[in-house]
């Protein structure tokens, strides 16, 4: 398979990816770390007339602090958010939930930022930016924005960036101290995309769920909070009848394709019982457990 011909500009800046974007009228896409775009390319389900590779903008790379949170350039590297140091101490659910992303080939080459605009409907990165309440920055010819991931994901493979745009950094902000997390996923294969995924952050206080944060990926259009699971968690004691009926909720909610993996039915089973697993897992982990 080959991809159909296109020019190719390397940009030296984000000004320059940009005004790159901009010229390409609509006809223009970026390129990371290629991972998703070039097989896209060659199976003509794309066919831009210029690709405009922004991997050599310093700019966009790097983990940092910032005092309320990590920022984490649009370039980051899988490999670099599995094995960072400060990922792992500050949001250990990522560094989980990026070991099952693909393979280990894949991971050396595609980038945070590639994944969240890429926006497959069972993906792992997207549901952790939903999670974990992410920012997402952007910069276009209009100036800068940021975009509450909740409201990045519009469907599948469908964002609320503008064609002139280009996601530079996510910022994730710190979760409460003692907070516990879970990550579950079923997939056919190890490496395979996920047929459900399910995400969860537990806090407490004085031994009740202060916050609760919920996510799930594989089982709709896009990645989702499911935060009616969440109000019937929040306050309650640690038991395992709300953590059913949490359950309950989420298979309710849950609106999930059939297709030659798995049906939807079997799905929709799925995502109950690994919101039970990812609140158990959250629970032991809040209250001090390994
Ligand atoms: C065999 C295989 C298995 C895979 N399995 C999984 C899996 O299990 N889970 C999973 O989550 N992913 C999986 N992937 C996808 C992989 O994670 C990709 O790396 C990722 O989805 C895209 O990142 P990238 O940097 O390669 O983006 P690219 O392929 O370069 O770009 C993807 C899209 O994002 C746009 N884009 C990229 N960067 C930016 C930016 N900074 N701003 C604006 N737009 C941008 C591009 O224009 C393009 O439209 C798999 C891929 C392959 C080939």
């Amino acid at each position: 398979m080959k991809p159909p011909p296109f020019a190719y500009v390397t940009a030296e800046s984000i000004e320059h990816a940009v005004a790159e974007l901009a010229r390409s009228d609509g006809e223009g896409k970026l390129v990371a770390g290629g991972q998703s775009l070039m097989p896209m390319l060659n199976f003509r389900l794309l066919e831009p007339s210029v690709l405009i590779d922004i991997g050599k903008i310093p700019d966009l790379t790097g983990i940092s602090e910032t005092g309320d949170g990590l920022s984490i350039g649009a370039l980051t590297r899988h490999v670099d958010l599995e094995t960072s140091h400060l990922i792992a101490q500050r949001f250990p659910v990522l560094t989980e939930a990026v070991k099952h992303v693909a393979h280990i080939a894949i991971r050396n080459r595609g980038t945070f930022g590639g994944s969240l605009c890429h926006a497959d409907p069972a993906a792992e990165l997207p549901m952790m930016a939903v999670l974990l309440d992410a920012r997402i920055c952007v910069s276009g010819q209009g100036g800068n924005r940021q975009i509450p991931a909740d409201k990045f994901f519009l469907g599948a493979l469908t964002t609320d960036l503008e064609e002139e745009e280009i996601v530079t950094r996510i910022d994730l902000p710190y979760l409460p101290e003692s907070t516990g997390w879970g990550f579950e996923e079923i997939s056919r294969r190890s490496g395979d995309f996920a047929l459900a995924a399910a995400a969860a952050t537990v806090s407490l206080v004085d031994g009740k769920i202060s916050e609760v944060r919920l996510a799930v990926t594989g089982v709709d259009d896009l990645p989702l909070r499911i935060r009616a699971a969440e109000d019937a968690l929040r306050g309650s004691e640690l038991d395992d009848a709300v953590f059913s009926s949490a359950s309950q909720i989420v298979r309710d909610a849950v609106n999930p394709n059939s297709d030659v993996h798995a049906s939807a039915d079997y799905r929709r089973h799925l995502i109950g019982v690994l919101v039970g697993r990812v609140l158990r897992s959250a629970r032991s982990r809040a209250r001090g457990g390994a």
